[in-house]
């Protein structure tokens, strides 16, 4: 391939530069490790959903940092990039502490594929819920059982969907309390925390990634672009989410 041919390729996003000095970031994790004592505290069983992506690492480390009682699993949905399955590991080694894989029925997984084809979700809107709904949504709802508040990673910028995100809100389908608790951070934030406390970083983040979900539905962003563009990126902008967030 030509020199030329490789200049014409569109830049990929990259991890963001920031400004944000040690002290303010140091400032910002006070305040984030507090509320995670505070939830952990005003709960019996709390549990956090990680996919292991930079915002879920900022929330892993000050679960860690802070002492909150506070447990950790993913869902394994079966179609993870095969880095995110080493960085789980990587994670656990990290920090020694057990990530909790949650995996699919296989029969749910099987009359997904036998319905609509394993790749089925391509096709339609409601391929594409069905497969969410036996990958990640019925094994989210068994991992919530027995607890009374879990957390999430999304925060207020990423997404139209989430502009009015609050800290804390009723997840009405499961009867139980769940939190955001970098709701209000900045893109700009999230990698000062990281890169100032060395937390491990999903290696897809230096590939033009910014967000990380299954391998099929989620693909390298260029420069400028929206962070979740990469995600389920045949549809539009109000329906990137695969239900988990969904009141
Ligand atoms: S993100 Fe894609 S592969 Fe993963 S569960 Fe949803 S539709 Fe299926």
């Amino acid at each position: 391939m030509s020199s030329s041919t490789l200049s014409n390729r569109p830049a990929l996003w990259r991890i963001p530069a920031h400004q944000i000095s040690a002290n303010a970031i140091h400032a910002k994790a006070e305040i984030l490790f507090e509320r995670l004592k505070t939830i952990a505290q005003e709960h019996q069983d709390v549990r956090f959903a990680t996919s292991l992506a930079a915002e879920d690492m900022v929330v892993t480390d000050a679960i860690i940092q802070s002492g909150a009682k506070i447990s950790l699993f993913t869902l394994a949905t079966g179609r993870l990039h095969q880095e995110t399955i080493e960085m789980t590991s990587q994670v656990e080694k990290h920090y020694g502490v057990a990530v909790l894989r949650v995996e699919p029925q296989a029969s749910d997984v099987e009359a997904f594929v036998d319905k609509y084809g394993l790749n089925g979700f391509y096709d339609t809107e409601e391929a594409k819920k069905a497969c969410c709904g036996a990958r990640k949504i019925k094994p989210l709802n068994q991992a919530l059982i027995g607890a009374d508040a879990w957390l999430t990673g999304q925060r207020r910028e990423q997404a139209v969907t989430r502009s009015d995100l609050p800290l804390r809100e009723e997840d009405d389908a499961r009867g139980i309390a769940k939190y955001n608790p970098l709701f209000e951070w900045t893109e700009a934030e999230v990698w000062a925390y990281l890169q100032n406390k060395n937390v491990p970083i999903h290696p897809l983040h230096f590939q033009g990634y910014p967000s990380i979900g299954c391998e099929p539905c989620t693909r390298a962003v260029k420069e400028g672009e929206d962070i979740r563009a990469g995600r389920w990126w045949w549809l539009q902008q109000d329906s990137k989410e695969c239900g988990l967030h969904v009141k």
